[in-house]
């Protein structure tokens, strides 16, 4: 059943329970879980994600962040 590389302790990353390889950074309502209210991107032990997909949900954010997709730190 399982062929990844390391044995997953935690298997409430949901990207693997999807079967997600790449993470959408268009996907807004999916990467809004994975930021706080104040724009920062939730830490690993909280959002559950895996090492190596907390990483590519990290860049997917800063990539929408960066095009403005998402409504990041809206303290104006
Ligand atoms: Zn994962």
């Amino acid at each position: 059943m399982e062929k990844g590389r390391f044995t997953q302790r935690k298997k409430n990353c949901r990207f693997c329970t999807d079967k997600i390889k790449y993470v959408d950074y268009k996907d807004t309502s999916l990467l809004r879980n994975f930021v706080t209210e104040r724009g920062k991107i939730v830490p690993r032990r909280i959002s559950g994600n895996c090492a190596s997909h907390q990483r590519d949900v990290g860049q997917a954010i800063k990539r929408a962040r960066s095009i403005a997709l998402l409504a990041f730190a809206e303290e104006r």
